[in-house]
């Protein structure tokens, strides 16, 4: 997963899609459950766990950027992905972590990436 997210296809369970709660990329529950979060694995180890996969992600979102040029791109700038890794994200993701805001989580986590989340968590 070096830099590179799998994309998810659409011609299976397309609508079982899940969205990281934390940064919004989009992936089949399977990739998250094979490999966790390619950006946040660190923070919410879904990998191999159904039930921090299932509070983590949501399906609950709206609209799909492809994101392949993550440094440069106006759009993963705008939508605070430009230090993520080339995937899929939703353009808006609704839903709330079960996760608790403890202080040593928000030390680890990016500020930016802290405040879209309490933003689009709604
Ligand atoms: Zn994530």
């Amino acid at each position: 997963m070096e830099g590179r997210a799998p994309i998810p296809t659409a011609t299976k369970g397309a609508r079982q899609l899940r969205a990281c709660l934390l940064c919004s990329i989009v992936l089949q529950p399977i990739d998250f459950r094979r490999q966790g979060c390619p950006n946040c694995e660190e923070i919410l180890q879904m990998k191999n766990s159904g039930d921090r996969i299932a509070s983590c992600t949501t399906t609950y979102f709206d609209g799909v950027i492809a994101v392949i040029d993550p440094e440069n791109s106006w759009v993963a700038k705008w939508q605070r992905t430009s230090k993520y890794v080339i995937g899929m994200y939703a353009a808006r993701v609704k839903g709330q972590t079960k996760l608790r805001w403890t202080d040593s989580f928000e030390r680890k986590v990016d500020l930016s990436c802290v405040s879209y989340t309490l933003c689009t968590a709604s």
